[in-house]
């Protein structure tokens, strides 16, 4: 009986892990070269991390189960909240910002399709320590330059929490946070029905549909000033003010609610144009604060997470391609072979023969595998230290001596 892959999981072949390691490659270097530090947290948390701030609501979401102890724990969903629960345990103490990233998997609980699976990767980071207009700039620069950098197609969109959250200040929590939720997926017919269900004023109805609407250019700016007047837009504005000096481009859009209920402040998210459907967002993040609810120091913090496998679909970098060397043996020569094999690998891949087959269909399985070079071990050029060198993609062939092998490879 064959057993079958759990839902909405995926096996990785050499092919798609040696492309997903090269994108990887790239947003460890971009994030390194910012400052970054990778973190690692476990795989499971306590349940409660997750639930603090979201609510019961959000298990449904989450493989959450109990230990042999009965202990309530969560795969995590997202490494934002460990990322915190972390810096609250254990790094208090460190100069602040700490500058964090990591590349984990995810767990969700949610109806697998394309761009959706129950087993997800992230590439995220988190700015800790500051709430200063600059951080979030350059959490947003960063996610746009490798994003950039991946030769992605993508729409950056720039938001702000605070103006749905003032407009909502007067309205229960759990029901600002349903109307975020709506928003956040852009349900608005959910979001209509919803808030004729609860008796919105027609004046807050006017200003939420007006609000979230807005979507282009700094000049919406102006349009959103108009519809709440008392909010303060000196820290978007200052935010844009340094990504327009970075030339990164994006677009202001008012209607960012995001799922999670931790975000505070600027909030930015980012669609592939093409490729992945509806599953388009590859990147979200914002400003934020949950250090206090983990018992720490109240802390503002900014980060992102890239939804690597959304990335990976879409994204086209050739991954790093070594040499690949087949040391080739006749039979009784295959200690010799290996000990040439050591000898060379540290250039480039060499493999040899363990399937115990003769020298021709040693080479044509070098064939499979795209090889190289066959480096062809004999009785009589071993004799006078010499092997066979033949060219695989030429079929040029010659003799060289051993000590002169690592040169010609
Ligand atoms: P979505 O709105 O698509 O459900 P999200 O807002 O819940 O995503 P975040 O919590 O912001 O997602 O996670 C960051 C990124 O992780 C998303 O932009 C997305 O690319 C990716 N992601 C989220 N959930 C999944 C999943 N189930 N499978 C694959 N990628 C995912
Ligand atoms: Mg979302």
């Amino acid at each position: 009986m064959k057993i079958e892959r759990p839902r909405g999981t995926r096996d990785f072949l050499p092919d798609e892990m040696e492309k997903r390691r090269a994108i990887e490659k790239v947003m460890r270097r971009i994030a390194e070269s910012y400052g970054y530090r990778e973190v690692l947290t476990p795989t499971f948390e306590h349940l409660e991390l997750f639930t603090i701030k979201s609510g019961e609501g959000i298990v449904e979401e989450i493989y959450a189960f109990k230990d042999k102890g009965g202990r309530d724990l969560a795969l995590r969903p997202e490494l934002t909240a460990p990322v915190i629960r972390m810096f609250v345990n254990e790094c208090t103490g460190m100069p602040k910002p700490l500058r964090f990233y990591y590349f984990a998997n995810c767990f969700r609980y949610e109806r697998p399709q394309k761009g959706r699976y129950r087993e997800f990767w992230q590439f995220g980071v988190e700015l800790i320590g500051s709430a200063s207009p600059l951080a979030d700039a350059e959490v947003i620069s960063l996610a746009y330059r490798i994003m950039d950098e991946l030769k992605i197609d993508f729409d950056l969109h720039v938001g702000h929490v605070g103006l749905l959250r003032h407009m909502l200040r007067d309205v229960e929590e759990n029901v600002a946070s349903k109307i975020m939720r709506l928003i956040d997926k852009k349900d608005v017919e959910g979001l209509e029905a919803y808030l004729d269900e609860i008796g919105i004023e027609s004046d807050l109805r006017d200003s939420i549909f007006s609000l979230i609407e807005l979507v282009g250019g700094r000049e919406v700016m102006d349009s959103a000033r108009e519809i709440i007047p008392d909010f303060d837009f000196g820290h978007i504005e200052r935010v844009c003010d340094v990504l327009d000096s970075l030339e990164v481009e994006y677009r202001l859009d008012f209607g960012i609610a995001r799922g999670l209920d931790y975000y505070t402040g600027v909030v930015f998210e980012a669609y592939a144009k093409e490729g992945l459907g509806a599953q388009n967002q590859i990147c979200g993040g914002g400003s934020y604060r949950l250090a206090h609810l983990f018992g720490g120091d109240d802390t503002p913090a900014t980060g992102f997470a890239l939804g690597f496998d959304r990335i990976a679909e879409i994204c086209n970098v050739e991954p790093e391609r070594k040499k690949i060397v087949v040391v080739v043996s006749f039979k009784g020569l295959e200690g010799e072979a290996f000990r040439i094999a050591e000898m060379l690998r540290d250039k480039a891949v060499v493999v040899t023969d363990v399937m115990e087959r003769n020298v021709k269909r040693q080479l044509s399985y070098a064939n499979d595998l795209n090889a190289d070079v066959a480096v062809i071990v004999g009785e009589r050029e071993l004799r006078e230290g010499k092997v066979a060198v033949k060219d695989l993609k030429s079929g040029e062939q010659r003799t060289v001596g051993i000590e002169d092998l690592l040169g010609v490879i």
